[in-house]
């Protein structure tokens, strides 16, 4: 038996090499052996580094996790979860009990203002969204109870910006932590820790991963305690990414700098592009002087606007069509940050289920689209566009 190698169901171990890959190597092995039990005893005692079981860590993960550590300045490793949604439920459904009250903005992710709205309260969760522009709003709507405020830096589709240093300084001041989901602004346009975030979320499977093959989230505590727990909830509640998605999204961060500075220098030009057309009734854009909150988002991005547009032709269903029809190579597909450039209509999308009249109140007509810009040629795409608006005109 002991030579009979045959009988041995994993026989050969990995190859020496005096020379390491280049490429980080994809590890999908779910369990890790240990040498003696006294090894695995100091393993998870801390004593000794190593992995144990994937769900708790893997390398793969701990990769991605400090890439995102890098670009934040989180001060611990951040964790990293199997999508966004996934961090966003570690930290409502991970650092809440029942009995506390959470605040929201009121446009959150459409997921996250559902998590907010239908699973806190049913927990004992009290939640209430509000416009994280108008800080007196948010002070008004503290309550003795109130854990923490989560929010997004740049909102969807409607482009507002948040006021976070209204907003830290609240935090500081009321002892109530702040989080921000930085997924819209990515630690290129915005570094959240540094403007006194106690907690960053992001998906990763948007402009981090950037090509639309990767479901995978991240999160990370200023506080040390804290980022803990978020680990273990994550750990517990099996939140845990595959490594295969892991080692895309690595792939795919290695480019996000000039990925991301290619969109958004793209995005500028055809907002500009855009608010020329005939047909184009409104363009939303940070950097232009008729956005609403161009000097917040002078402050606060420090000249990176992002690549998120958004625009409105004429309100109808019929001229919607039309303009998706006419985008000759681009997706109408709900999402962002993928490297091509992606178009949205929230009226059939992520805002069907509001009346026309409350997404009119929204800004949200019909004719209302947010583009996602990729890394086309600036003039192709603005001529692409130029013939959207025009179909949609003809309409
Ligand atoms: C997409 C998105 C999420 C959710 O991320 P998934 O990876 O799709 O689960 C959360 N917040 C924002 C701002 C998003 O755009």
């Amino acid at each position: 038996m002991k030579n009979d190698r045959g009988s041995i169901v994993r026989p050969v171990p990995l190859p020496e090499s005096a020379s390491r890959p280049v490429v980080t190597p994809l590890s999908p092995s779910v369990v890790y052996a240990s040498d003696t039990p006294d090894m695995l005893d100091a393993q998870y005692e801390g004593g000794l580094h190593g992995y144990t079981y994937s769900r708790e860590g893997h390398p793969n993960a701990d990769v991605v996790a400090r890439t995102i550590d890098a670009m934040e300045g989180a001060p611990h490793m951040g964790v990293v979860v199997s999508s966004g949604m996934a961090a966003v439920s570690a930290v409502l459904l991970g650092l809440t009990s029942a009995g506390d009250h959470v605040i929201g903005g009121n446009q959150l992710y459409g997921r996250s203002l559902r998590m907010m709205s239908e699973d806190l309260p049913r927990l004992g969760i009290e939640t209430s969204m509000i416009d994280p522009g108008d800080v007196d709003a948010v002070r008004a709507a503290i309550r003795p109870n109130t854990k923490m405020i989560l929010v997004e830096v740049v909102s969807n589709p409607t482009l507002r910006v948040a006021d976070i240093l209204g907003l830290s300084a609240l935090a500081r001041e009321t002892g109530v932590l702040l989080v921000v989901d930085n997924t819209f602004t990515t630690p290129r346009a915005f570094k959240a820790f540094d403007h006194g975030a106690d907690i960053v979320i992001h998906s990763v499977t948007k402009l981090l991963a950037g090509h639309s093959d990767v479901m995978l989230g991240y999160v990370a505590a200023a506080d040390a305690a804290l980022n803990d727990r978020l680990r273990v909830f994550s750990v517990t509640a099996g939140l845990s990414p595959s490594p295969f998605d892991c080692w895309l999204a690595e792939r795919g961060m290695l480019s996000f700098n000039l990925r991301f500075d290619r969109a958004q220098s793209t995005a500028a030009i055809l907002a500009d592009h855009l608010a020329e057309l005939d047909g184009v009734s409104r363009v939303i854009y940070p950097a232009r002087h008729d956005h609403p909150d161009h000097k917040r988002a002078e402050a606060l991005l420090k000249g990176a606007y992002c690549n998120m547009v958004s625009f409105e032709v004429k309100d109808s269903r019929a001229a919607a069509n039309a303009l998706a029809r006419a985008a000759e190579g681009l997706s109408f597909a709900p999402t962002l940050g993928d490297v091509g450039t992606t178009l949205s209509h929230p009226a059939s999308s992520s805002h069907r289920a509001l009346t026309p009249e409350k997404r009119a109140e929204l800004g949200m007509s019909e004719g209302f689209f947010r583009v996602s810009v990729g890394l086309e040629d600036p003039d192709a795409l603005c001529a692409v566009f130029s013939d959207a608006v025009q179909a949609a005109t003809d309409a």
